[in-house]
C-alpha cells in the first residue's frame, strides 16, 4: 500500500463493466494519486448490458446509446487507465502478477490490490450443433447488433432457447419485430424462479404477443440446413429456425483465477463480507462470486447488475479505506422483467427456496388495484408474499401485474433488508392519492392478511393442494351463482356470502363431519366466509388468492378441472 510520500498503489481491475467499472470510478474518487487500471478482454467497456434486448426490439434504436462510456471518457474524467483487447489468462499471486493476452503478445502486470470482476458466459448446454452460426448468445454489444442485423435482414422465424429473464426480453424483442418466435424451456414452466402460479399469466401474455411457449422440453441436437436450421426437440418436435438465441443461464467466467487458487464453490468465486477472496491482496465481485442467500443462508451466485455495481463501490473501499468499508449487503436477488403489458418482480426466497431449506412458512395471495377502484385504469396487482410461520418475518414476495408492480416489490424488498415481519407492512406510510394508490396499499394489505395468518384470525388453503382438498373437503364456493357458473371445482357447494349465516345447517349436512375450504374469486369474501364458519365450530380455511390463484396455479389444465354449467350437466 502507498505510504506518504512513498509510490502509487496500483489497483488493476478485471472485467471493465458493471463491477469493476463501479470499482474503479469510486477507488479514483477516494484516491487521486492511485494507479488505477482496467482490463477488459472485449471491444467496450462500461456498456449497458441490461440494455442489449432493447436494441434488438428496435426501441433503442442506435447500438452507440449502449455504450455508456468509453476508454477515453473515463480517461478525461477519471484518469482510468483502462485497456479494451487485454484478456487476463493467468495470476500469480507470488508474485502479485497478471498475465494479460493483447494482440501484440502476453505481458506481466503487478498490482498492489487486484479486483476480479470477470461476470459470467452464457452456459453452453449439451446440444449437438450448437455451433451453427445461425447460434447466437445475448450477452455482449457484437450479439445485440447481430442479431439486430438479422432482425432487419428480414428472417422469419426465431427460437430462443432458455425462459429465464434475458431468455424473454429476447424472446420478446423478436417477437416486437415481427419474427415468429418461440421459446423452448426444459422447465416446467417460464422464469424458473417464479412460484408457479406467477408464471401462467406470465405464459398467457407471451402467448398474447405470439410467441410459442414450449415448457417441459429441451432442444436436443441444431440441425444446419442451407436456408434455415432445424431445432429437434427431445419430444419429437422439428422447428426451422432463422435464428436461435442460446439463453438457458450462465456459468461464472472465473478459469484462470481458480487455477491460480482462488477457492471457488459451483466455479463461483468465493468472498468475504468485503469481497476477499482466499488469496491475499485480491477481491472479486459480481457474477462470478458466490453469496449467502440473506434469507435461506443457502449459498448462491446472484447475477444481477444492482449487487454487482454496489460490491465493486465497497471494495474500492476496502482497499482504500479498510477500517471504515462497510461489508458487502449479501443481495436479495430483487429483480424485474417486462414482458408485453405485464411487469414481474420478485425479491428474496421463492417457495422452493424455503421449502429446500426447511423454515416453516406461510404465503398469502392477493390481487388488488395497483390504484383506486374508482379511478379509471385500475388493474390488478397478483401479488404473493412469505412470511416465517415463527413470528411473521417477511423472506419474500412476487408480483405480475400491468402497472405498480414495480414500486410494490421494491418497497418489500427494502422490508425484508430491514428484517421488518407483515405487522411492520401495516404500519408503512406509503404515498397515496388515487392515481396512484389506495389508502390501504397493496403492501399494507398484504402485511394485513399475513398477520391475520400468523395470529389465527385467517386460515388458510392452498390451491396447490387441491387435489388432497378435493379428496377430503367439502368445498364451499361463495360466490354468486353467476360467478359460480363460469367454471367452479367439481362437487363444490355454492352459498353466495351474502347468505351463508342463515345457511350453515346446509353446509353442515353437506359437510357430514369433514372439512370446510371455502374459497370466492379472490380470497375477500371467502375470508368473511372463513370467520362466520370458524365462529360456528366449523373446521374451516379460505383459498389463498381465490378462484384466480387457483386457475393461475392449474393453468392449462384450468379448464379441464373446473366445471362450468355445460360440463357440470354432461357428467
Ligand atoms: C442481455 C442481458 C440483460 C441483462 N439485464 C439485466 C437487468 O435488466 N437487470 C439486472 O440486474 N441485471 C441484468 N443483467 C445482468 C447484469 O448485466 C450482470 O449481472 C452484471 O453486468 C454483472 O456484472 P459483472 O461486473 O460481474 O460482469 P459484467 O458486467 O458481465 O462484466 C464482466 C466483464 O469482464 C470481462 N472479462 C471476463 N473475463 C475476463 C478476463 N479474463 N480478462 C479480461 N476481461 C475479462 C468480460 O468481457 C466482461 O466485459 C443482464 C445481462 C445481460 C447479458
Amino acid at each position: 500500500m502507498k505510504t506518504s510520500g512513498g509510490p502509487a498503489t496500483r489497483i488493476v481491475i478485471v472485467g471493465g463493466v458493471a463491477g469493476g467499472m463501479s470499482c474503479a470510478a469510486r477507488a479514483r474518487r477516494l484516491d487521486e494519486s492511485a494507479e488505477i487500471i482496467v482490463l477488459e478482454r472485449g471491444e467496450y467497456v462500461s456498456f449497458a448490458n441490461c440494455g442489449l434486448p432493447y436494441h434488438v426490439s428496435g426501441e433503442i434504436d442506435d447500438a452507440d446509446d449502449l455504450l455508456v462510456q468509453t476508454p477515453e471518457r473515463l480517461s478525461a474524467a477519471l484518469n482510468l487507465d483502462v485497456r479494451t483487447g487485454h484478456d487476463v489468462i493467468g495470476l500469480d499471486p507470488a508474485a502479485r502478477e497478471v498475465v494479460v493476452r493483447t494482440a501484440t503478445g502476453d505481458e506481466r502486470i503487478g498490482y498492489d490490490a487486484l479486483v476480479l470482476s470477470p461476470g459470467a458466459t452464457a452456459a453452453r448446454p449439451a446440444i449437438d450443433g450448437l455451433d451453427s452460426p445461425r447460434v447466437r448468445t445475448l450477452r455482449t454489444v457484437g450479439d445485440a447488433i447481430w442479431l439486430r442485423d438479422s432482425v432487419d435482414s428480414g428472417v422469419g422465424r426465431a427460437i430462443v432457447l432458455g425462459a429465464g429473464f434475458i431468455g424473454l426480453e429476447a424472446a420478446e424483442a423478436l417477437a416486437l419485430q415481427g419474427l415468429h418466435t418461440t421459446v423452448v424451456e426444459f422447465a416446467g414452466q417460464v422464469l424458473p424462479p417464479l412460484d408457479a402460479e406467477h408464471a401462467w399469466p406470465v405464459e398467457e401474455e407471451l402467448a398474447r404477443l405470439g410467441i410459442d411457449v414450449r415448457t417441459g422440453t429441451a432442444a436436443r441436437q441444431i440441425i444446419e440446413g442451407p436456408d434455415a436450421d432445424t431445432v429437434l426437440l427431445d419430444d419429437g418436435t422439428r422447428l426451422a429456425a432463422d435464428v436461435i438465441v442460446l439463453a438457458t443461464g450462465v456459468r461464472p467466467d472465473t478459469g484462470p483465477f481458480e487455477a491460480a487458487g482462488v477457492a471457488a464453490e459451483r466455479g463461483a468465486m468465493i468472498v468475504d463480507e468485503h469481497g476477499r477472496t482466499s488469496l491475499d491482496r485480491v477481491w472479486a465481485v459480481g457474477d462470478a462470486t458466490i453469496s449467502v442467500d440473506p434469507v435461506t443462508r443457502v449459498r448462491r451466485p446472484v447475477a444481477l447488475a444492482g449487487p454487482a455495481n454496489r460490491a465493486g463501490r465497497l471494495v474500492a473501499d476496502d482497499i482504500l479505506r479498510p477500517g471504515q468499508a462497510r461489508p458487502i449487503p449479501p443481495p436479495l436477488g430483487t429483480s424485474i422483467v417486462r414482458v408485453g403489458a405485464l411487469t414481474v418482480a420478485m425479491t428474496g426466497a421463492n417457495r422452493a427456496a424455503l421449502e429446500n431449506a426447511g423454515i416453516d412458512h406461510h404465503t398469502v395471495h392477493l390481487h388488488p388495484n395497483q390504484h383506486a377502484g374508482y379511478f379509471p385504469g385500475a388493474s390488478p396487482i397478483h401479488l404473493s408474499l412469505h412470511l416465517r410461520a415463527e413470528d411473521g418475518m417477511v423472506l419474500g414476495a412476487q408480483a405480475v401485474g400491468s402497472d405498480g408492480v414495480d414500486k410494490r416489490i421494491d418497497v418489500i424488498a427494502t422490508a425484508i433488508r430491514s428484517r421488518m415481519t407483515v405487522a411492520d407492512l401495516i404500519d408503512l406510510d406509503l404515498s397515496y392519492s388515487p392515481p396512484y394508490g389506495a389508502a390501504k396499499d397493496p403492501v399494507n394489505l398484504a402485511g394485513m392478511v399475513g398477520t391475520n395468518v400468523l395470529d389465527g384470525t385467517m386460515r388458510l388453503w392452498y390451491a396447490h393442494d387441491v387435489d388432497e382438498v378435493l379428496a377430503s373437503a367439502l368445498v364451499l364456493d361463495v360466490r354468486s351463482p353467476r360467478e359460480f357458473a363460469t367454471g367452479h371445482l367439481p362437487n363444490a357447494l355454492n352459498i353466495a356470502h351474502t347468505e351463508l349465516r342463515g345457511r350453515l345447517d346446509e353446509v353442515r349436512r353437506a359437510a357430514d363431519g369433514r372439512p370446510v375450504r371455502v374459497l370466492c374469486a379472490s380470497g375477500v369474501r371467502s375470508a368473511i366466509a372463513h370467520r362466520v364458519l370458524a365462529q360456528a365450530g366449523f373446521d374451516s380455511a379460505s383459498l389463498s388468492g381465490g378462484m384466480r390463484t387457483l386457475r393461475a396455479t392449474l393453468g392449462a389444465t384450468a379448464d379441464a378441472v373446473l366445471q362450468t354449467e355445460e360440463t357440470a350437466a354432461r357428467v
